[in-house]
């Protein structure tokens, strides 16, 4: 690829990237930090800078897309219609009446663990790229953080391996 599309390629990238820092710095500077028992969770699921973590809850999670595009999406499928959380960073968004479902948080949790482990491109380029192949929500990180909200649920006990493979059957959910 080259020229012209390599820029039409790049271009949104970029804007993905950036949006996410931009939401990110938002959530940090407005969020309230991790409760002692959601701490707990945190390091469970593996989080290292737990206190860098914030919680934003609003009554709907946003997205990066104009309004009319987001329509257009989720009448074509490709997107949820109510999206329950969101990590960007150590930045979570909740909606409002998930905000009490420490299963979200402990999904959302390990979504942060994740990007500490991967930083914030490679994270998007691999959630990205398992969206399209094996498709949401069979991709590793969505299995792992399932697992994580499996497992708080279950006290600490893995119900369902973490298998970071293909093949392997998820529930649909409605969190990202
Ligand atoms: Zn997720």
């Amino acid at each position: 690829m080259n020229g012209l599309l390599d820029v039409a390629l790049l271009l949104p990238w970029c804007c993905a990237v950036a949006w996410v820092c931009w939401r990110q710095r938002a959530i940090l500077a407005n969020g309230v930090a991790l409760l002692p028992d959601q701490c707990k969770l945190a390091q469970s699921v593996g989080v290292r800078d737990i206190g860098r973590v914030r919680v934003v809850v609003t009554p709907q999670v946003p997205v990066p897309l104009p309004a009319f595009a987001a329509r257009l999406a989720r009448r074509a499928g490709w997107m949820r219609p109510a999206i329950a959380g969101m990590t960007l960073g150590h930045g979570i968004v909740l909606r409002a009446d998930c905000a009490d479902d420490r299963r979200l948080l402990a999904h959302e949790l390990t979504h942060v663990a994740q990007y500490e482990r991967l930083g914030v491109t490679r994270f998007l380029r691999q959630y990205l790229r398992e969206g399209v192949w094996p498709g949401y929500p069979r991709g590793s990180l969505e299995i792992e953080a399932k697992a994580a909200e499996n497992r708080d649920s279950m006290g600490g006990q893995d119900v369902i391996p973490y298998m970071p493979i293909p093949s392997a059957k998820t529930r649909f959910d409605s969190q990202v």
